[in-house]
C-alpha cells in the first residue's frame, strides 16, 4: 500500500475511509469529477492553492470576498509569490480586462457576503476559459441544493461544509471539488503532504447532516423568501438584501442559475439594513427573543450576525459604505423554526424600536 501498489489506507493522515466516503457524496452532488475533503474550508481553499499555483502566478480575486480568503491568496500568497487584483465580478467585462497573461485562476462566491450579489457563473468561466484560468467557486453561501457552479462551467468548486452542508454547527470542515477538465494527479498527495487532513468524527458527522440538507435548505429558503417579502416595506427598514425579491439587481441571473431549475430557491441568507444604523441594530438584536446572535451561519437554528463588527471589523468607513454596509447591517441564516415564528420573532422586536 505505501508503495501505491495496492490501495488501502495506512496513516490517518494521508486519506482515511471517512473521507473518502464524504468526498464521493459531495462529488455526486455537485456532477463533479473529483472531490476532496479537507480539514476546514480555509485548508480547502489552500488545498486549491497549493495544487494549481506556482510562484509568479496571477489570481483574480472578486472585490466582494470572505475577508480571510483575501487574507489567505492576497497576503499569505504573495509570500509564495503570487499577485492578485480585486476586481468587480458582476461585471464579465472588467474581470475579462483585468486579465493578464500570468492569470491561472479566477475566485468568486456565487452568493456574497453579506449584500448577497449574484455572479453570472457561466459568463467568468467564459473569461477564464478564454485565458487559460481556473475558475474557483465558493458555494458556501448556495449549497449543491441551491446551485451547482461545475455544470455552470466552473473548475473547481469549494465549500466550507461547517455551515449548510454539515447544518448543526459542530463541526469545521472543508470540500473541494473539480470538473472533468481539471487536472487532479496533485491533489491527494498535496492534501497530505501539507497536513491539511480531516478528522474521521467530523465526516462521520458532516455525512449524517448531508441526509437532511435537501429538506433542511427547502426549509430554511422557503423561510428566508418569507422573511424577505414580510418586512420587504418595513419602516424601520431601508432595504433588504435577497436574490429572491424581484427588486433585486440580480433577481434574474439568480432565477438562471439556481435549483430547483423553473422554481427555484434562493438561499438560506436575507440582509437587512436598519436606518436607525448601529443603536438601532444593537437593540433589536437585544429585543429579539429566540433568535441568537452568532457570526457563523447554516446552522438548525435561525441566526443573526452583525457584519460591521465581526466579518468586515478590518474595514475601513469607505470600503464599509462601498461593500453597502453601515451600523445598522444584519444578516439573517434561517434555520428550521417556522417561517411564521422567524417573521413575527423579527416584527415584534422591530416595534420596539419605535
Ligand atoms: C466560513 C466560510 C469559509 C471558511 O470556512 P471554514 O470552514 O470556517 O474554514 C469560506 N468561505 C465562506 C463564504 C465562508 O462562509
Amino acid at each position: 500500500m505505501l508503495g501505491g501498489v495496492e490501495a488501502g489506507f495506512v496513516y490517518q493522515r494521508d486519506g482515511h475511509p471517512n473521507a473518502d466516503v464524504l468526498a464521493e457524496k459531495c462529488r455526486r452532488l455537485h456532477g463533479a469529477a473529483h472531490a476532496a475533503v479537507t480539514s476546514s474550508g480555509m485548508s480547502a481553499l489552500s488545498l486549491a492553492m497549493l495544487a494549481f499555483l506556482k510562484p509568479g502566478d496571477h489570481v483574480l480575486l472578486s472585490s466582494r470576498l470572505y475577508g480571510k480568503t483575501v487574507s489567505l491568496v492576497g497576503q499569505e500568497g504573495s509570500r509564495w509569490g503570487i499577485v492578485t487584483t480585486q476586481v468587480d465580478m458582476l461585471d464579465p467585462a472588467r474581470v475579462q480586462q483585468a486579465v493578464t497573461p500570468r492569470t491561472r485562476m479566477i475566485i468568486v462566491e456565487t452568493i456574497s457576503n453579506p449584500t448577497l450579489q449574484v455572479v453570472d457563473i457561466g459568463a467568468l468561466a467564459a473569461v477564464g476559459k478564454a485565458a487559460g484560468a481556473l475558475l474557483l467557486v465558493d458555494n458556501t453561501f448556495a449549497s449543491p441544493a441551491v446551485c451547482q457552479p461545475l455544470k455552470l462551467g466552473a473548475d473547481l468548486v469549494l465549500e466550507s461544509l461547517t455551515k449548510i452542508m454539515n447544518g448543526h454547527s459542530d463541526v469545521v470542515l472543508g470540500l473541494l471539488c473539480g470538473s472533468q477538465s481539471v487536472d487532479w494527479t496533485r491533489v491527494p498527495g498535496v492534501l497530505g503532504c501539507w497536513g491539511m487532513t480531516s478528522c474521521p468524527w467530523a465526516c462521520w458527522v458532516c455525512e449524517r447532516g448531508l441526509m437532511t440538507l435537501p429538506v433542511r435548505l427547502q426549509a430554511a429558503c422557503r423561510t428566508a423568501a418569507e422573511v424577505a417579502t414580510g418586512l420587504r416595506n418595513h419602516p424601520q427598514l431601508r432595504g433588504i438584501d435577497y436574490p429572491g425579491l424581484e427588486g433585486h439587481p440580480q433577481h434574474r441571473i439568480a432565477r438562471n442559475q439556481f435549483l430547483p431549475a423553473g422554481d427555484p430557491m434562493f438561499g438560506h441568507v436575507v440582509t437587512f439594513h436598519l436606518k436607525g444604523g448601529l443603536q438601532a441594530a444593537t437593540r433589536w438584536m437585544a429585543e429579539l427573543e429566540g433568535i441568537e446572535y452568532c457570526t457563523s451561519l447554516g446552522e438548525a437554528a435561525t441566526t443573526l450576525s452583525h457584519p460591521a463588527s465581526s466579518s468586515h471589523r478590518a474595514c475601513t468607513a469607505g470600503e464599509l459604505s462601498a461593500a453597502g454596509i453601515d451600523g445598522g447591517t444584519i444578516r439573517l441564516s434561517a434555520g428550521l423554526e417556522s417561517p411564521e415564528f422567524v417573521l413575527e420573532s423579527l416584527k415584534l422586536a422591530l416595534a420596539r424600536l419605535d
